[in-house]
């Protein structure tokens, strides 16, 4: 069965990717707990404790469309994820690929915004092979529109129309020719996201970035490739935060992440009534979830350490429920 067979099925494809240790990890010597046995098996072996104070290992096992060791490239996830999507918007269709994990997990570096330099994969990220497809076969409007579901500074309005139809006002779309446009427009949006913050993961980390391919055929939409960059969705420290903007943020990426998921989960059960309104991201998304012709990829993204179980645990648990119908 190949990637396509498995959308054509479910409309909805899951995947895990666990990236390596980081320097930080190793210093600290934090322990690799996750493996991946097989190509769709991740287990995660979380170290317990007893009563006794014995210590041992609770081995914990998921099941998903593809697993993703730390020795896979950029190019490789993108062939089985987003590049079975292409031919959607060919024909007339709503591709969708998320990335979705705790902060510092490798959402960023998959969909290949990170330009700092400082990793060459990243520039064959899900974007830049997206944007070479398009500019070597045919020409493609591009809408971008990254925003900060959370931020003030965000002057989109997202209004809905007696008909249901979503718009966001205000928002740009900008014709790419080539590549380096594609990658010229995500660079623009990438640091605008970070703009005017002391550390660019804090902010970006609580925010989704929405980016979107759209195809046209004489001036009418053709089909429509969304890619996000989603919110971390650690949000444990934010509901205890002092902070109350903290506090009311992590509230909202809760809430639009959960909203997420349903959607997902309606999406593959073809149920005619999908809880799109429950937040600003998936109102936005909308014509993705509803259309006849809808194909989704989720791409979660887990830390290796054992210091992040916890999070990788409910990473993974979320992934399985978005999975199953
Ligand atoms: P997120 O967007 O989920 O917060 P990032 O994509 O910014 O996380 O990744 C955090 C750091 O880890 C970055 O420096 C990134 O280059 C590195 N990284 C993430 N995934 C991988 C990977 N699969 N291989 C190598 N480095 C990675
Ligand atoms: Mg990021």
């Amino acid at each position: 069965l190949t990637t396509a067979d498995l959308i054509e099925e479910h409309r909805i494809c899951v995947c895990v990717r666990k990236r390596p240790l980081n320097k930080k990890e190793l210093t600290m010597k934090d322990l690799d707990v996750i493996t991946i046995p097989s190509k769709d098996v991740v287990m995660v072996h979380e170290p317990k404790q007893k009563v006794d104070l014995t210590r041992y290992l609770e081995n914990q096992t998921f099941r998903f469309d593809y697993a993703f060791d730390d020795s896979t490239t950029n190019e490789m996830v993108y062939r089985f994820t987003a590049r079975p999507l292409v031919e959607t918007i060919f024909e007339r269709g709503m591709a969708t690929c998320f990335a979705y994990g705790q902060t510092g997990s490798g959402k960023t570096h998959t969909m290949g915004g990170d330009f700092s330099g400082k990793n060459q994969d990243c520039s064959k990220g899900v974007y830049a092979l997206l944007g070479m497809y398009f500019s070597l076969e045919r020409q493609v409007t591009c809408n971008q529109c990254v925003f900060d579901l959370l931020n003030r500074k965000a002057k989109l309005r997202v209004l809905e129309d007696g008909k249901q139809q979503v718009q966001v006002v205000g928002l740009q779309e900008k014709e790419v020719k080539c590549t380096e446009d594609v990658l010229k427009l995500i660079e623009v949006g990438n640091s605008c996201r970070t703009s005017g913050q002391t550390s660019a993961n804090a902010h970006s980390s609580r925010s989704h970035a929405v980016f979107q391919i759209i195809l046209r055929r004489k001036g009418k939409m053709h089909g429509k490739f969304s890619l996000i960059d989603l919110a971390g969705n650690e949000r444990g420290a934010d509901t205890s935060s002092a902070d109350r903007q903290t506090r009311l943020e992590g509230a909202e990426i809760n809430k639009s992440l959960l909203a997420l998921k349903e959607c997902i989960r309606a999406l593959g059960r073809n149920k005619p009534h999908t809880p799109f309104r429950a937040s600003k991201l998936t109102q936005v998304l909308r014509d993705s979830f509803i259309g006849e012709n809808s194909r989704t990829c989720m791409i979660a993204t887990i830390s290796p350490g054992m210091t992040s179980c916890e999070n990788t645990l409910n990473t993974l648990r979320y992934a399985n429920r978005v999975k199953e119908f």
